[in-house]
């Protein structure tokens, strides 16, 4: 990232690291929030800078078209997916990017394979795709909560990873994101849903029941980390318990990935400049 301003010294080491496959990630308690960490209104102030720098990007990397941007989110319950989506979409000019969201899967969708539904929405060339919740829930979700045999759902870590690199080879940029909050946090926020009248439509008691299961998806968490982050597609655990680090750690990912696409607006060909001489 090209930092500039005060801010740059303190933050130079804060960036996210992708996930070495096959390794074992600690995600205990502690690894929801980065020791050390700037004061919130550094971190505020350089998230605003990062996303200025984002909608320059986006406007070039549209313009360029040679690729397309897909940012994967995974969390727990109350993780923070929505508000990250909230606080870095409005960097973003609404024509090229689009959100999709993945629920319980329809009647339809159960009688497809388990990808049909998530390659549908996947952003063609010039368009940044953000997902919340993914294909991986087909390997969360499915697993903790017993929707599928084992056999079924084992199979789909090497099929992931196939798609993946698919896209991978056709242009598409992937980076995910598991935002990973302490059991205290998420129960702050799980009672705050219970507790402030503007969040109660947010609680759900399906909630409770993941809470419940809280080592169950841990183990999950970590398979999909150490299987499925790979060269092409790699995982980024984002400490989430304090939103400003999150917020800020994600900006920068998505920065450093737009740079580093080296994207160009394209020359206008020659014939049309001829042609629209007389128009000068
Ligand atoms: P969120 O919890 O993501 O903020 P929400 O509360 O609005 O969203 P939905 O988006 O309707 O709820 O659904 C999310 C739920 O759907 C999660 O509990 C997730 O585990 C579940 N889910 C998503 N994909 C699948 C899948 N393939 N199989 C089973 N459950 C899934």
């Amino acid at each position: 990232m090209k930092a500039n301003g005060e801010s740059a010294g303190v933050l130079n080491g804060v960036r996210l690291e992708p996930v070495a496959p096959g390794s074992a990630v600690a995600l205990g308690n502690d690894a929801a929030r980065r020791a050390g960490a700037p004061d919130k209104k550094t971190l505020e102030a350089a998230t605003r800078a990062l996303l200025e720098r984002l909608a320059d990007l986006q406007d070039v990397f549209q313009a360029d078209g040679r690729h397309a941007l897909l940012l994967i989110l995974q969390g727990r319950d109350a993780a923070g997916k929505d508000g990250l989506i909230k606080s870095v979409y409005g960097a973003f000019n609404p024509t090229g990017v689009r959100v999709a969201a993945f629920g319980p899967p329809t009647p339809l969708e159960l009688r497809h394979d388990f990808l049909w539904r998530v390659h549908q929405v996947v952003p063609p060339r010039g368009m940044i795709g953000v997902f919340n919740r993914s294909h991986y829930e087909d390997v969360l979700a499915v697993r903790v909560r017993q929707l599928a045999p084992e056999a079924v759902w084992q199979a789909r870590f090497a099929q992931i990873n196939h798609f993946e690199s698919m896209l991978h080879a056709n242009g598409v940029i992937v980076r995910k994101c598991f935002l990973h909050i302490s059991q205290d946090e998420q129960r702050a926020r799980l009672l705050a849903r219970l507790d402030d009248p503007r969040k109660n439509w947010k609680f759900r008691l399906d909630d409770l029941d993941d809470r419940a299961r809280w080592d169950d998806y841990t183990a999950a968490y970590r398979d999909v980390l150490a299987r499925c982050s790979t060269p092409a597609a790699p995982w980024y655990v984002v400490p989430a318990d304090e939103k400003p680090m999150r917020n800020y750690l994600v900006a920068r990912l998505l920065v450093e990935t737009l740079e580093s696409l080296d994207a160009t607006y394209p020359a206008m060909n020659p014939a049309v400049r001829d042609a629209a001489r007389d128009f000068r």
